[in-house]
Order: structure tokens, then C-alpha cells, then sequence
């Protein structure tokens, strides 16, 4: 085969045609708005757009009870204040994600515990969960990274070896499945975010999926995310009896949501079939480790995100990832810039100014090293932006990129 020159070298780029685009809010959105303006409430409570929502939401995930909120970031901290997370409690998690994912633990005063991961997943490996359990533990936040569901039978057995409250971090993973069931739907509670950059939005907002099934249960997660007001019995309690914030979800929210997860079975699984793709077209390649699909599980591709192996290629990560934008193909060297453990925050072990609490409550150290997979993949890895409007065109671009710049830098 006749090597191409690569254009960053002079030559063509593979893709020269614009990537397919379309407009995610249309008019079935301004017509929900409209009628939720004509409600004269924008009051969760009062009016019928978030309850639709809501209803809308369980019944495409087959669930009995979710609680809508102002963001993922919220719907996390209410499920861990549901599930009793209280001063000094650690909490294990994983250390590539979101900030959104530690940010309840310690507005709870618990303590986040970062466990390492799969090296070709990039969830939680259960092996390493299971070794960082203390007698202070009381709950495992599970993030489905990219799309890619965890593999949940070891977790769950971990938590009830150990009495643990598990909690799905599902913000980047609509509709992914794991041995047929869908991420969200099995631990104690899932959460999802609808902010402006996940597969559905509504500019901000979050869902707590309430699992147990149990009306207390629920109850208990919906004065969470309110206050700690009791609104569902035929008279509002606002006898507050433990500390609550207030993150409930506006009827505006409620209403864009409503169209939007009319579109997200399309949306998932058309971003499914493009990550599948990708996958298909580069396995293989020199210098390329694609990332794997979880057993017995699918990925919704939030984004696509491979790792290089450097030792069989002659550049550098960043000279790889340069080379492919030139070649048209948009794409990021790395993921989050470090673990989350080496923010400063943990690094200082300062999250509220001028004190260590709660971290001084154990000897708990953040250093570099810690989830040595987890910061070999962010080493490694090179992340590509993947959405629903993309055609398969676009796709197969995407891989003779890639191909052709894994042929000519792979190792003779
Ligand atoms: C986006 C995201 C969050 C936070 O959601 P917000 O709505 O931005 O608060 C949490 N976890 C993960 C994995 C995310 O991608």
C-alpha cells in the first residue's frame, strides 16, 4: 500500500467537506415553553411541565419514581444526602470525570476516596474499589465515562458485602445498557445532567433516578433537592429536620426537557452506531488501543476517546493528535488535563477557604501516583467530539484519518 503524505507535511487532508450539523431545539420546544408560560407558574410543583418530564423520563427508562434538579452536579449531592453521606463518611469514586461528581461529597463534609481504573474502559476497576473500603465508607459513585457503562455486577456485590449506598454518575451516558438494563437504573440512584454540552439539554438541569423503588425513599430524595421541605403529603412541612439546599428544577427547564427526550433514542443510538464505527475501522491499527465496550454492555459515545501506544509509534502524543486536525479531523490530545486528585483543592486539601476540614478528619493524601492507570490513560489518550448530526461519511473520514496517520508514524 502506497503511504499518503500526511498534510501536515504538504499533502491533502482527508476531509475537506464540512461535518454534518443540525439544530438540537426546534419548535416542539418553543411550543412546550409556551405552554408553560400560559400556565402563569413556573413552579415545579405547581405546574405540569417538569411532573411530564418527569413521567416522561420513568417511563422510557421503566422506573417508578426520579426527581428532577438544577444540574447533575445537584442531582449527585441530592442522591448522596438521600443516601445519608454525613461528616467525615469517605466516599469512593473515579478519578477521571467531571468536578460535578466530587463537589456533593464535600458540600456533604464526607471525604472523596479516588479508586483506579480499567486501562481500556476507563470505569472503575472493582478490584481497586474494593481495596480502598474503610470502615468509614459508606458509598461508591460509579461514572459511566463517555458513554461506556461500569461493569455493575462486582460493584453491587462490593456494596452489599459492605453495606454500601452505590451511585451512577450517568451524565454522559443516556440509554447505555448493561446486561439489558439501563446505567441508571441499578444502584440506589442514578444521576443525570441536561446542561448545554450532554446528549439532551435544557441549558441546566438533572435527574435522580430513586431506585429502591420505596415511596419513603423518594420522598426523602425529593425534600433533598428542595430544602428539605416535605411537599408530598397534603400539606407542605417546613420543619426542616437536617440540612438541605435548593436545587429544584424551573416548569422552562421542565418543558424544553419534555421535547428533548423525544429525540434521545435517536440521538443514543445513532451516537452508538458511530462510536461502533470508529471501532470497527481503526481495531488494529499500529499505535492504536481502541477503547473497549464494557462486557455484555452498550455505549451511547458522549464522546470517542482512544489511547495511543506510544512505544510502537515514532512521535509524541501531541504530534499524533496534530497531525490528525490537520487532516480536518477536530480532536483533543488528552481528556481532563490531570486526575481530578491533582486539582489544587486536593492537592492543598483546602475546599473551603482558609480550613482543611474535612480532610483533616483521617490522614487521607492525594499524591501523584495514586491511580497510576487513571494518569497513564490521560497520558495517553486522544479525544474526539462525536455527535448525532455527524453522517456515516463523516465517520469513515474520521477513520481514514486516523489510519493514515497511525500508517505513517506506526513503527516500521
Ligand atoms: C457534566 C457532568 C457532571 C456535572 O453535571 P452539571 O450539570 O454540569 O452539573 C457530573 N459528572 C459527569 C461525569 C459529567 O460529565
Amino acid at each position: 500500500m502506497v503511504e499518503q503524505q500526511l498534510a501536515i507535511h504538504g499533502g491533502p487532508p482527508v476531509k475537506t467537506e464540512p461535518f454534518g450539523t443540525g439544530k438540537r431545539f426546534g419548535l416542539e420546544e418553543a411550543k412546550e415553553l409556551l405552554e408553560a408560560l400560559e400556565q402563569d407558574t413556573l413552579f415545579y410543583h405547581a405546574g405540569r411541565k417538569v411532573k411530564q418530564f418527569l413521567n416522561d423520563f420513568n417511563a422510557l427508562y421503566g422506573i417508578p419514581y426520579s426527581v428532577a434538579t438544577s444540574s447533575g452536579t445537584a442531582a449527585i449531592h441530592v442522591a448522596l444526602g438521600a443516601a445519608g453521606v454525613s461528616v467525615g463518611d469517605e466516599v469512593i469514586t473515579s478519578p477521571i470525570t467531571d468536578q460535578g461528581t466530587v463537589i456533593g461529597i464535600l458540600y456533604q463534609n464526607a471525604i472523596p476516596v479516588f479508586a483506579d481504573l480499567d486501562p481500556h474502559t476507563y470505569c472503575l476497576d472493582p478490584r481497586s474499589v474494593e481495596s480502598r473500603i474503610t470502615p468509614r465508607t459508606k458509598a461508591i459513585v460509579v461514572v459511566h465515562l463517555a458513554g461506556n457503562p461500569t461493569d455493575m455486577d462486582p460493584i453491587m456485590a462490593i456494596a452489599e458485602r459492605h453495606g454500601l449506598k452505590v451511585i451512577e454518575d450517568c451524565a454522559q451516558s443516556y440509554l447505555a445498557k448493561y446486561k439489558g438494563r439501563y446505567v441508571g437504573t441499578i444502584g440506589h440512584y442514578g444521576c443525570f445532567s441536561t446542561n448545554d454540552f450532554k446528549h439532551i439539554s435544557t441549558g441546566d438541569g438533572g435527574i435522580v433516578t430513586v431506585n429502591s423503588g420505596n415511596a419513603s425513599d423518594y420522598e426523602t430524595v425529593h425534600a433533598f433537592a428542595d430544602k428539605n421541605y416535605r411537599r408530598l403529603g397534603s400539606a407542605v412541612s417546613r420543619d426542616i429536620d437536617g440540612l438541605a439546599p435548593n436545587y429544584r428544577m424551573t416548569e422552562l427547564q421542565g418543558a424544553v426537557g419534555i421535547a428533548q427526550l423525544k429525540k434521545l433514542p435517536w440521538i443514543c443510538a445513532t451516537r452508538q452506531r458511530h462510536g461502533e464505527r470508529i471501532t470497527s475501522g481503526i481495531r488494529g491499527l499500529p499505535g492504536i488501543a481502541v477503547p473497549l465496550v464494557t462486557e455484555g454492555a452498550t455505549n451511547t459515545c458522549w464522546f470517542y476517546m482512544l489511547r495511543l501506544q506510544v512505544e510502537a509509534l515514532t512521535c509524541t502524543r501531541e504530534a499524533f493528535s496534530q497531525a490528525l486536525l490537520a487532516e480536518g479531523i477536530p480532536n483533543g490530545a488528552g481528556y481532563i488535563r490531570h486526575a481530578v486528585y491533582m486539582s489544587p483543592l486536593f492537592q492543598e486539601r483546602s475546599a473551603y477557604a482558609g480550613s482543611h476540614f474535612p480532610f483533616e478528619l483521617t490522614d487521607i493524601a492525594y499524591g501523584a501516583g495514586l491511580c497510576p492507570v487513571a494518569e497513564d490513560i490521560l497520558r495517553t489518550a486522544v479525544t474526539l467530539p462525536i455527535k448525532e448530526f455527524y453522517t456515516d461519511t463523516d465517520i469513515d473520514e474520521i477513520v481514514a484519518a486516523i489510519r493514515k496517520v497511525s500508517l505513517h508514524f506506526g513503527k516500521k
